[in-house]
Order: structure tokens, then sequence, then C-alpha cells
């Protein structure tokens, strides 16, 4: 019996009841097949400074492109990745297109970041600062360029090697951001020992909370805590005007969300930058000459 047949076998095969549109289950050895194939792809979704309204860079978004399904989310094979050590495997796969992606980006002129999600998989391996050294080198992409989503819930599982991890990423000029912050229950004490550069507010706070005095609270909150640990913030979920202004007047440095644009493949990525800047100058109220 291969390990894979003995992962296969632990993991139910009928699809869960009751959804309307059921998904099926993927097992990790559809998952492994997929990647030999090539059947990941990225998506990237802009990231954009509050004040001006620039693009500073570009979150890395993998989806499964799937022979039969379609195209298929991250929250359908991602978690049953981690479960069963295929992550690191994906996390190479999503690293070299965006690598790729971005070289072509800064060689058309656009001085973009990348930021890509990392699961703690892969920062819990002390071997992982050089290799990515090494993958971002092969491209020609300067560390500086790079920042490293983790998301808060999971960063306390294994302090001690991860500050090692982490420590060692940024003195290689990698940057490293809290995601979906306000959705974990890591002590705030704690965050402070590990060297992050940003927080990304969890979109449950900030789509909306322009009319929900609670949200507003976490989300002030949220931000007057980064500003006091020199984090620089970006808000996730900005779905509305609303939402843009309302962050605009916290404070927030930068926001991502579906009114700024969805995820969208890299191919689309020249077009939209050059619709954008059109856009931008009207959200700031800036004036075509003074542009
Ligand atoms: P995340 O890193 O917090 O990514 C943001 C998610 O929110 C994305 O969903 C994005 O499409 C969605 N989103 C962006 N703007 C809006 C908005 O205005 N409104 C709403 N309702 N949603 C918005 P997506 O692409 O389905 O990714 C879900 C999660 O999957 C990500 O959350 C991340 O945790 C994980 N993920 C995605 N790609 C990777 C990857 O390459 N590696 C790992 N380890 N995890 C990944
Ligand atoms: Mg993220
Ligand atoms: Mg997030
Ligand atoms: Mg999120």
């Amino acid at each position: 019996e291969s390990l894979l047949e003995v992962l296969d076998a632990s993991i139910p095969a009928g699809k869960p009841p009751h959804t309307a549109q059921p998904t099926p289950a993927y097992t990790p050895a559809d998952l492994q097949l997929a990647i030999q194939h090539g059947e990941l792809l990225n998506h990237y979704q802009p990231k954009v400074d509050l004040a001006t309204g620039r693009v500073i860079g570009v979150e890395a978004l993998v989806r499964w492109q799937h022979p039969q399904d379609g195209l298929v989310m991250p929250h359908h094979f991602v978690p049953m990745s981690e479960e069963h050590g295929l992550v690191g495997y994906l996390g190479v796969e999503v690293m070299r297109e965006a690598l790729r992606d971005l070289r072509r980006w800064l060689d058309a002129g656009h001085q973009l970041d990348m930021a890509v999600n990392v699961s703690l998989g892969s920062v819990s391996s002390l071997d992982y600062p050089d290799f990515l050294a090494e993958q971002a080198h092969a491209a020609g992409i300067p560390l500086h360029r790079l920042i490293l989503e983790i998301t808060e819930s999971r960063l306390m599982d294994n302090p001690q090697v991860q500050l090692d991890v982490l420590t060692r990423l940024r003195l290689k000029q990698v940057k490293l951001s809290i995601d979906d912050f306000g959705t974990g229950y890591s002590g705030l004490a704690q965050l402070c020992d590990l060297p992050f550069d940003e927080l990304k507010i969890d979109r449950g706070f900030v789509h909306g909370s322009s009319r929900n005095p609670a949200l507003r609270a976490i989300l002030d909150a949220s931000l007057g805590l980064a500003r006091e640990l020199g984090l620089r913030t970006v808000a996730e979920g900005v779905e509305t005007q609303e939402d843009w202004q309302l962050l605009q007047a916290s404070g927030c440095d930068m926001a991502q969300g579906y009114f700024i644009a969805k995820p969208m493949p890299g191919s689309h990525m020249d077009d939209w930058l050059a619709a954008w800047e059109a856009r931008r100058r009207m959200l700031v109220g800036e004036t075509l000459s003074s542009g």
C-alpha cells in the first residue's frame, strides 16, 4: 500500500450533503497530479496606497484549473494540502509563477511588490529562507520585493522555530505580513516579538464598518495597535467607495478588495493597470493636468 493510497482512504469520498453547489472532495493524489500536470495557476489582486491611489503591489492567490470542474478556489484544496503535507509543493509552484510574472511586470516598468501567502508549514522549516533566496535569485527578483503573508490564527503553532525562520527571512530583506488580523488568538505581547512589517485587517472588520460601530471600534483599535508597533496597515475586503473613504479617513495605509479589483489572471494586469490610472485620478481628486 502506497502512502498516497493510505491518505486517500482516510478522506471521505462522498460530497458534503445539503450544499447548493456540491464541490468534489479532492484527495492528496488528485492535487499531486494537478501539480505535476501544471493545473495550478495564480490570480493576482492589486494592493493600493490609500493616500495616493497608486498600486504598490499584488497578492498572488492560487487557483486550480481543473479539467472537469473548472476553476477551483483555494478553500477546496489549500487546507487539504496543509493537512497532508503537500502545501510545501504547492507553495513552490505558486512562488515560481509569482516570481516569473513579477519579473515580467518589472521589465515592463511597473514597480510592484509581490505578496505570496505561505502556510506555516513552510515557515517552520529552517531551510526555507535559503531556498527562497535561491529561487528568487534564479528568477532575478530582489528579496525586498517579496512579502510573505502568514495567517494570524496559525502564527503561534510553533513559536521557537518560527521566530528563527522569520528572523532569517527578515535579515534577507523579505517582508512579513500578518494576514487576516482579528480572526486569530495570538497574544498581542507575542505579536510584538515577531519581526513583522505589515498587518492586514481581516475583511470581516472592513466592509460595512462605516455603518457598524462595533466593527468600527475593532478596526480603529487594530489600526492604532499597528501604528504603535510600527507596522504598515492593509485593509482587505474594501468593497465600496464608502469602505474606501472610511479607511482613508482612519489613516489606514493600503487597501485591497473588490472596489479596486477582483483577483485576475496575470495576463489581465497590464490592461487593468492602465485602466486604474484613470480611475485613480478621479478617486484622489487629481486633475489630469496635475497628475
Ligand atoms: P487571503 O490571503 O486572506 O486572501 C483574500 C481572499 O479574500 C481571497 O480569496 C480574495 O479573493 C478575497 N477577497 C479579496 N477582496 C475581497 C472583497 O472585497 N470582498 C470579498 N468578499 N472577498 C475578497 P481566495 O482567493 O479565495 O483565497 C482565500 C484564501 O486562501 C486566502 O485568503 C489564503 O489564506 C488562501 N490562499 C490563497 N492562495 C494561497 C496560496 O498560494 N498558498 C496558501 N498557503 N494559501 C493560499
Ligand atoms: Mg493573503
Ligand atoms: Mg487575508
Ligand atoms: Mg482573509
